[in-house]
């Protein structure tokens, strides 16, 4: 509940349970696209230890209500009360059958929460809160029931007509109207509840479980979409054999259903048995998505799918509560990718995803544990500390009990808890249990926000060969929390000689000799671990794959990381190594040039981009994410103050320095990998193009990387490769790259998810010329603010991704983005309070910057009658 601008906060420690156990829910729809009608019929039944004379409440919003009857009397004004989004019935009968009428309007629904449309179909969204937009209910996810659902509509504007579980009946109606019947065997809340009405076409597939049950997938598209299914469809058989022989865990309805829609606000819902997908993470050919795109469909079909175990068989008891299904699944939807692609490229992917995106939100005004203890709005805690965050710490539990400790205990949580809505702490308890282990510590991960920091130090005895690491953990405080603890943080450490050979490594309290990685368990604030048999001074390989989700500090020589990305045996620590030597030369040029100083080209630097593109052995992905030089936003967490042009000017000077005296290095892997074979959608395949694209990146900063752009956009036949080709030209202003653009423009502008790309390599080019060109593309014809997709390809980038741009000085980026808040809010609130989060960070600039963005952020939460959502990010920003 929220009250206008000021938000009123909602409290974990204020749960109660339900009273009611509602045994039943029927829904009539009756469908229409300005008006459809919901007729709801429910039973509940008082639950024991509750005394009599409950009240009965139920959620609604924005609905227009028709008639109320309770045990078939008809409620009258005064029988029932309705404040704001509460209906209550006082001193309801131990059994009371309730039946409501509502009348609801899809067509005029710009929030896409709830009952709305999309192109030529009805759709719903019902997570978090949005089922109260489309009848009364207790709208909790603790509160579950048997749904059965009938639809009516007119047969030829909606000939198919889908809601969860199974189709049991259907027939005609007078005036060409049909009607159908579905019914889910398996109670739900009702978050997951879901329904499509429309004209859609459809490919089917089989699957057949491990204990021999049949089911039937099939996805549902816009005909013209009907060749781009093929990968999600394959993705879905990948994904549920996966889970059978991963988590011994078998689908348990006989159809599988997933439905792409262009207008989404999220990327995909995992409505039991009827998932709906925004359509960027169904929609695949190879000439319309990029490889980077087949891998973010492969996980979010995962990733839903999974659900269904871990998310709607178990659910969560309050939204509070959120990271038990999201940290959980996101989880399991890595180890599945990584099980299905490159395991280190995918590793690596996750933890720059975590520092870039994770790290500054747990550093920032909206700071929260990842299961948080209070919110105003709870759309706006579909957050990466969440999800990402939670994730790292459930691979945290997986590395510390190991694959089969971690089963064992899924194995018990399902035991416990199958059909059940619950917390947090009953999944750690069922991990607990099962290993026979106590996690209590553990379990201050859930309730401590902010990101710990881990200084290691090291001193090496040659008298003794005894080498120690002095550990030193500190979370630095957060806004919302002062007070921070020790956390348990599992510690895997490996240790190289100078020539980068792996040291076995033997503890001085122990007697075991490890070849490779160690694993060790930090508990206090202050461990030391001294190493015996050390015959020299080590290297450090410290937290490899990234065993916690810390900051690490250590004081790495260059010829320390230089040793590691040549040698090391952790593909994580060999990544890291390049990504620090690459950011503490990007940080010194911006102080160099701060100074007054000439830049100069950093030697060790240069030595291991050559030392890389040498490298025939790596894999070239892997070689790929290496010397992809960190972005502007990552460096700019780095500096007390953000220096926003100097860190462009110094990243580009790196960029431009590397190209340089690398080129023949770079031309030569180039053509090894431009070998002109045709377009393969395997894991090697896209391994080779990614090098190939981070090779013309540098070239196009060179004199030879025009012509190489060009003829790679001639004789492209996949999207990857096409508009690595095309940002190569904006990249360098290269005076073909205005017909390349035109060229793509005028093959693809009818396509929403193709015109995606195209809007976000413009708003992404830096210069003082991009916002004039955003505003020119708002006016696009395949353009729309109402389109979610649309906004954060367009404004979304420009605000987040485009420093230089959003950032300048003139203060014309802020304003404009402002703009485009305000605007939003009145549209799809939770839109908004996305892009307004673009100004969370303002603190951190300097003092011309953080005024303009002050007088924004003061300008959004002055606008009357704001959403919640928005006010909550801006008033937080505010504070
Ligand atoms: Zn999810």
């Amino acid at each position: 509940m929220k009250d206008g601008l000021t938000g009123k906060s909602i409290f974990r420690k204020d749960y109660e349970p339900y009273p009611w156990d509602v045994k039943q829910l029927h829904l009539f729809f009756d469908i229409g696209r300005e008006t459809t009608t919901v007729r709801a019929e429910m039973q509940f039944h008082l639950k024991d230890g509750f005394k009599p004379s409950q009240a009965i409440v139920l959620n609604g919003k924005d609905l227009e209500l028709l008639s109320v009857s309770l045990n078939d009397r008809p409620l009258g004004e005064g029988d029932f009360v309705v404040n704001g989004e509460a209906l209550l019935i006082p001193d309801a009968p131990p059994i009371s059958v309730l039946k409501t009428e509502v009348r609801i309007h899809p067509a005029n629904n710009s929030a896409l929460e709830g009952l709305y449309v999309s192109g030529e179909f009805l759709l719903t969204q019902c997570e978090a809160q949005g089922f109260r937009k489309i009848t009364w209910f207790p709208d909790r996810p603790d509160v579950m029931t048997a749904y059965c659902v009938t639809m009516q509509a007119d047969r030829s504007e909606f000939p198919v007509l889908l809601s969860n579980g199974n189709r049991v009946a259907a027939g005609e109606l007078p005036g060409g109207r049909h009607w159908v019947r579905w019914e889910d065997p398996f109670r739900k809340p009702s978050y997951l509840f879901a329904l499509v009405a429309g004209d859609l076409a459809m490919v089917e597939d089989h699957f057949k479980t491990r204990s021999g049950r049949d089911v039937v997938l099939r996805i549902y598209v816009e005909a013209e979409n009907l060749d781009r299914c093929d990968h999600a469809m394959q993705s879905l058989v990948h994904a549920m054999r996966w889970d059978e022989d991963r988590f011994n865990l078998e689908y348990d309805l006989d159809i599988y259903h997933i439905v792409a829609t262009n207008d989404f606000n999220m990327g995909a819902m995992e409505n039991k048995s009827l998932n709906i997908f925004n359509s960027k993470y169904v929609l695949a050919r190879p000439d319309t998505a990029t490889d980077a795109d087949y891998q973010g469909i492969e996980g979010v079909i995962g990733h839903e799918y999974f659900h269904n175990w871990t998310g709607n068989r178990v659910t969560c008891r309050d939204w509070f509560e959120l990271t038990l299904k999201e940290g959980l699944t996101v989880f399991r939807d890595e180890e599945f990718s990584a099980d299905m692609q490159s395991r280190a490229v995918n590793r690596i992917r996750v933890i720059r995803d975590l520092r870039s995106r994770q790290f500054p939100e747990d550093d920032g005004p909206m700071s929260h544990p990842i299961r948080p203890d209070h919110y105003v709005e709870i759309n706006n805690f579909y957050t990466a500390t969440v999800y990402q965050k939670g994730a790292a710490i459930i691979r945290m539990v997986h590395t510390l009990l190991g694959e089969s400790g971690f089963q064992k205990g899924m194995k018990l949580y399902f035991e416990r808890h199958d059909g059940q809505a619950v917390t947090c702490d009953d999944f750690m308890a069922a991990m607990a249990d099962a290993n026979g282990v106590n996690l209590d510590r553990f379990g201050r991960w859930y309730s401590q926000s902010g990101t710990p920091q881990v200084h290691v130090s090291d001193r090496y005895d040659a008298a003794t060969r005894k080498y120690t690491l002095t550990l030193q953990q500190k979370t630095p405080p957060t806004h919302e929390q002062a007070d921070k603890q020790a956390l348990v943080i599992p510690f895997a450490v490996g240790l190289l000689t100078g020539a980068g050979g792996e040291l076995p490594t033997q503890l001085e309290t122990g007697t075991d000799v490890l070849e490779g990685t160690r694993l060790l368990v930090m508990e206090d604030e202050m461990q030391e671990y001294t190493f015996v048999n050390v015959p020299e001074k080590p290297v450090p390989s410290l937290f490899r794959d990234y065993s916690a989700p810390v900051r690490i500090f250590y004081d790495y020589s260059p010829a320390q990381l230089a040793t590691l990305i040549t040698h090391d045996s952790d593909a994580f620590v060999r990544w890291d190594a390049a990504q620090r030597m690459a950011v503490s030369a990007i940080l010194e040029l911006c102080k160099r040039s701060v100074n007054g100083l000439e830049m100069t080209l950093d030697a060790a630097l240069l030595k291991a981009f050559q030392g890389m593109l040498a490298d025939r052995a790596a894999d070239p992905a892997l070689l790929a994410e290496a010397m992809n030089l960190p972005e502007e936003d990552y460096l700019a967490e780095q500096m007390e103050v953000v220096d926003v042009d100097g860190i462009h000017a110094a990243r580009k000077f790196i960029q431009r320095g590397l190209a340089g005296n690398l080129m023949v290095h770079f031309a030569q892997r180039y053509a090894e990998l431009n070998d002109g074979q045709a377009y393969q959608k395997s894991s090697a395949a896209m391994a080779r193009r990614a090098l190939k694209n981070t090779c013309l990146g540098y070239l196009v900063e060179t004199g030879l990387g025009e012509s190489m752009a060009v003829a790679q956009l001639a004789s492209s036949d996949n999207m990857t490769d096409t508009l690595a080709a095309l940002k190569g030209l904006l990249q360098m202003d290269s005076p073909q790259a205005a017909t390349a653009l035109a060229e793509f423009e005028s093959r693809w502008k009818a396509d929403a998810l193709v015109m995606d790309k195209w809007f976000s390599i413009q708003a992404v080019q830096p210069g003082p010329n991009t916002l004039n060109r955003v505003k020119e593309l708002m006016q696009h014809p395949a353009f729309s603010i109402q389109n979610p997709n649309k906004v954060r390809s367009l404004i979304g980038v420009f605000a987040m991704l485009n420093p230089t741009g959003f950032h300048a000085a003139d203060g014309s980026g802020y304003a404009f983005h402002a703009d485009r808040v305000i605007e939003l809010d009145g549209l799809n609130p939770q839109i908004a309070a996305r892009m307004a989060a673009a100004f969370n960070r303002w603190k951190r600039y300097d003092e011309g910057r953080k005024s303009l963005m002050k007088s924004q952020l003061q300008r959004i939460a002055a606008v009357e009658g704001l959403s919640g959502d928005v006010s909550e990010i801006v008033n937080n920003a505010l504070r």
